[in-house]
């Protein structure tokens, strides 16, 4: 190896990856915006997707322009273990489905990353930890959280996992009971694979030790939005401007939830338009709010609304909501629908 390989492989290593997961199109949105957050924190490592077949080409030409690989992983063809493991095993689909993140070996060290989650700051640091270090899990400290860990890669341990899941299956159903079983020590061997809880801070947290997340919080590096309700499960109502399902279910930070449909908006949505062209596509938000891509219209959105007597009374005390809901650019677009 040259030296100027050797100086360019010392600084920015290529053979060190955030890897990620995505089946499905929703699942790719996450990605997309994970991705993204990842690169505008200027990480110097690659950046893997692994995807499965129902990904849409549209969402996999996506992918690709953000991620350095994107790698699809199809368990029911691999016809590999993880086949067999899968056909003993076949309510553990999506956990065999992550565990494949094992088999890229091209890699030496990993850093695995829920779809569901946001990198807030640059945190290549990671990449100075051991296999297996991650934080712990909100619900029961004593395990780990799986959506995000770092990582080796290796074929050995990827065939121990899928040996173990078949034997064992998954205490919780998911990924987080078979590598909790399978790095069983990590609650009491080494504090130094315990990752703080800012790389993966569930806004779940938010709402058990509320004094703690007004301690640290603003420390906080990635967030883990998880749960049932995901951020793109939430849909804009351009009439009602409110977002709709419940945004009141304690499962998401609404700052959080903000931030991250802030940087869909503005650099995923138009990636996907550009793609879709003039086809239509489901981006889960309002035309109007995402295309002015406006913080205040978002924040807006994401507010519970007055009712127009409420808003009417308001205007006539002289207090109206000139930022916001009665700023001067929403009068002229109502102004502009009355004209046409
Ligand atoms: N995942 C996926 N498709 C699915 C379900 C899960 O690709 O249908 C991946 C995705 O990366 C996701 C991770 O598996 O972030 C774990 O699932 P999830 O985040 O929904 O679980 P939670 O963190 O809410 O427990
Ligand atoms: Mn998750």
């Amino acid at each position: 190896m040259g030296v100027v390989q050797c100086l360019f492989n010392c600084f920015s290593p290529s053979d060190q990856a955030f890897v990620t997961l995505a089946t499905n199109d929703s699942y790719a949105r996450g990605a997309m915006v994970l991705g993204k957050s990842l690169r505008n924190h200027n990480t110097s490592k690659k950046l893997v997707a692994l995807i499965g077949p129902q990904m849409s080409d549209a969402c996999q030409s996506v992918l690709k322009r953000i991620y350095d690989e994107v790698r699809m992983v199809d368990v029911l063809d691999s016809g590999d273990t993880a086949h067999l493991a899968m056909m003993k095993r076949p309510d553990l689909g999506v956990t065999f489905t992550k565990l494949h993140c094992w088999t890229l070996t091209h890699y030496s060290k990993c850093v695995f990353m829920d779809a569901d989650t946001l990198v807030l700051s640059n945190i290549d640091e990671l990449f100075d930890r051991e296999e297996l270090s991650a934080a712990p899990d909100p619900g029961w400290p004593d395990c780990f959280n799986s959506g995000v860990f770092v990582f080796r890669p290796s074929m050995e341990t990827y065939g121990k996992l899928l040996q173990y899941c078949t034997e064992h299956g998954s205490f919780d159903g998911g990924d987080q009971g078979v590598l909790n079983g399978f790095f069983s020590d990590w609650a009491t061997a080494d504090i130094s694979k315990h990752l703080p809880f800012i790389y993966n801070l569930s806004s779940i947290a938010i709402y058990t030790y509320l004094p703690a997340f007004k301690q640290y919080g603003g420390n906080a590096k990635v967030v883990h939005f998880l749960g049932k309700t995901k951020p793109w499960s939430y849909t804009f109502d351009t009439k009602s401007k409110q977002i709709a399902g419940s945004v009141h279910e304690a499962s998401t930070h609404p700052t959080f939830l903000l931030e991250w449909w802030t940087l869909y908006s503005s650099a995923v949505v138009p990636m996907l338009q550009e793609i879709y062209g003039d086809q239509p596509f489901h981006s889960g938000c309002v035309a109007v709010n995402c295309l002015d891509g406006s913080l205040s219209s978002l924040a807006q959105a994401l507010q519970p609304q007055m009712s127009s007597e409420e808003r009417k009374e308001k205007w006539e005390q002289g207090q109206a909501d000139y930022m916001g809901m009665d700023s001067f650019d929403n009068i002229k677009r109502k102004l502009d629908t009355f004209l046409k």
